[in-house]
């Protein structure tokens, strides 16, 4: 028998993984079960390339329950020499747990939490093991050994038994671990954190006979596959059927209708990865929480890792499910370590190129199939125009708006094919409700010119053009802002009396207007009511308010009046105070009423038309 000493830094991993991560313990398994993995990949590439065959490769567990209980996970793959057991079991061979362990603090060390999120290797088989018992044959190898250690700095070396190549590996639970001996256990275990491994995973277990009496007559051995062994993203797109696709969906994310569509990457040279994307055909329902669950999980060769990451997509592709599995990560990646590794963020970039790249190449190829995509998306894509101004200008041709002239949605494309002539610039209308904006009378002189405006009814819409700026070399132009009326090339200059009038009115209404201003662009109506360049519009401010955000300071409008209208002149020609004051009231409310916006004060409105009407 051989006895030999762990190197320093395994000790020291070991009193690491030990004192820190026991609300975590069963990782152990996952952690084996991937070296196993691990091995079979090595033994499967060696067989392709030298061309022999080999058994089925296959991972199995068994348990004993009782007094001593025992945890066996066995592979037929690769298997280890007498000095690879030294050199693999006996130092850190991993140079990024190394790494990894170099650069954490005291208290880092000692914060279970952090440390619960990484992989530790072999070793996390002490957090639930007395005595850890390794035995291997290496391929091509006639003569097995036995490494065995109780993680206490020293371990052995023997000759021992094995068959055929691979790796059996047994743990003698401790206290702490002898609820692993349990078949629902382990079955739970395999299925949260190595469903996707590609080879069958084993258990074998024993269970009771009954008769009709439910006495028990005896025990039958079973042997059962407990994993569903498919790791569908990493089988090449040809091998793969839609439906493929749609039940791996459906099975994977208890969504019971088949994805929108699907987006299936491999990317190979820098850096290795798989992505499998879905886009659910309805928006997740807590889309709009903050604590939303992040859809997309992450896997480091088939080895799941998390799926509680919101970093892993920018916050506004937080619809889309699936899986991103990296070859070049460590398993010991923590979510601290994820945020910055190089890695990790050239995945998310490439990601969001291609899902952006995707979207658009289905927006110009089956436009149906994006109109049903922008019906449950479009807004969680304008929030990206403010998220994420790298794919400014790709989400700019990916977002949708009505619009006064066309039914269904437009982009900002197909609006700047349309534009007259002599327009200079896009225009907007902001408001609660589709209806009410596409009838509201600002919009009345757009037409007469045949300028086409816009519709946005969603909450976030001035915040996104806000932050949009232009559309190529186009400015964006709010119908229902004062700054809207500059572009009217015709502006006529405001007679005197016009402006006397303005200012009558404005006297009249006090502090409920901002300002009354001489429109040059309004036929057919008597007045309506923007909001000042830099105002959220009212109907802007009712929204924010129904929606709770109530600490923002009200911005009185300005009226805009039609001077030629004969209500505004018979006010104009007016000597009678009552009248005026009256009449400039009612002036303001039907303005509002025609934005969708009640008056303050419903009553007194009605009392004052009624004065007015006799
Ligand atoms: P890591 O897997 O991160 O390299 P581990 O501590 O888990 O670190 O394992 C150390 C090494 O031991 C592995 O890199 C591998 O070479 C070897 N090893 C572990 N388990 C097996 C196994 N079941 N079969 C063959 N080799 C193994």
């Amino acid at each position: 028998m051989e006895r030999k000493q762990f190197k320093t830094e395994v000790t020291d991993l070991l009193q690491l993984i030990i004192h820190s991560l026991y609300s975590h313990k069963e990782i152990f398994l996952r952690e084996l079960i991937s070296n196993a993995s691990d091995a079979l990949d090595k033994l499967r590439y060696k067989s392709l390339t030298e061309n022999f065959t080999t058994d089925e490769m296959r991972i199995d567990i068994s348990f004993t329950e009782g007094d001593k209980r025992t945890l066996t996970i066995s592979d037929n793959g690769i298997g280890m020499t007498h000095d690879e057991l030294s050199e693999n079991l006996g130092t850190i061979a991993h140079s990024g747990t190394k790494k990894f362990l170099a650069n954490l603090t005291e208290e880092q060390k000692s914060d279970s939490n952090l440390i619960g999120q990484f992989g530790v290797g072999f070793y996390a088989a002490f957090m639930v093991a007395e005595k850890v018992e390794v035995v291997s044959k290496a391929w091509g190898s006639d003569k097995a050994y036995k490494w065995a250690s109780d993680g206490r700095e020293k371990y052995t070396i023997d000759e021992a038994e094995r068959e055929s190549c691979g790796t059996t590996i047994t743990l003698y639970l401790n206290e702490e671990g002898k609820e692993y001996a349990n078949r629902w256990q382990i079955e739970n275990l395999v299925k949260q954190y190595s469903d996707h491994i590609a080879y069958p995973i084993y258990l074998a277990y024993d269970q009771n006979t009954y008769d009709d009496k439910y006495n028990v007559t005896g025990t039958e051995h079973k042997v059962e596959k407990i994993n569903s062994a498919s790791a569908l993203w990493r089988r090449s797109k040809s091998e793969l059927k839609e439906e493929d696709y749609n039940d791996f969906y459906k099975n994977t994310s208890y969504d019971t209708e088949n994805p929108l569509f699907y987006i299936h990457t491999k990317a190979e040279g820098a850096t290795e990865y798989t992505t499998l994307f879905f886009i659910p055909a309805k928006a997740p329902m807590d889309m709009y929480h903050a604590d939303y669950k992040p859809g997309v999980k992450l896997y480091v060769r088939r080895v799941y890792i998390t799926d509680d990451d919101k970093e892993l997509l920018p916050t506004y592709l937080r619809f889309v499910r699936g899986i991103i599995d990296s070859e070049d990560l460590p398993l010991n990646v923590s979510r601290e370590i994820l945020q910055q590794n190089k890695v990790m963020s050239a995945i998310r970039t490439a990601s969001v190129k291609k899902l952006l790249g995707e979207f658009k190449k289905i927006s110009e190829q089956n436009p149906e199939l994006y109109t049903k995509f922008i019906e449950q998306y479009n807004r969680p894509l304008k929030e990206g125009l403010y998220q994420d101004y790298a794919n400014r200008d790709d989400l700019l041709e990916l977002v949708r708006f009505k619009s006064s002239e066309v039914e269904g949605y437009t982009s900002l494309a197909q609006y700047k094919e349309r534009m007259k002539s002599d327009q200079k610039s896009i225009y907007y209308i902001t408001g609660a409700a589709e209806e009410t904006l596409k009838n509201s009378p600002l919009l009345s002189s757009y037409k007469e010119k045949g300028y086409e405006v816009l519709l946005m009814t969603d909450d976030i819409d001035e915040l996104v053009i806000g932050s949009m700026g232009k559309y190529k070399d186009l400015d964006l132009k709010a119908v229902n802002k004062t700054d809207a009326m500059d572009d009217f090339a015709d502006k006529k200059k405001v007679a005197k009396e016009d402006k006397k009038v303005a200012e009558k009115i404005k006297k009249a209404l006090g502090d409920r207007v901002k300002d009354v201003k001489v429109s040059s662009r309004l036929s057919g109506v008597s007045a309506v009511v923007v909001a000042d360049s830099n105002d959220p519009t009212v109907q802007m401010q009712q929204l924010l308010k129904a929606m709770g955000q109530t600490g923002m300071p009200e911005s009185a409008p300005v009226l805009e009046i039609n001077a030629e209208d004969p209500f505004v002149k018979k006010i104009a020609l007016s000597e009678d105070e009552t009248f005026v004051a009256d009449a400039s009231s009612v002036l303001l409310d039907q303005a509002l009423l025609s934005e969708g916006v009640m008056p303050k004060n419903p009553a007194e409105f009605a009392v004052k038309l009624h004065s007015l009407l006799i």
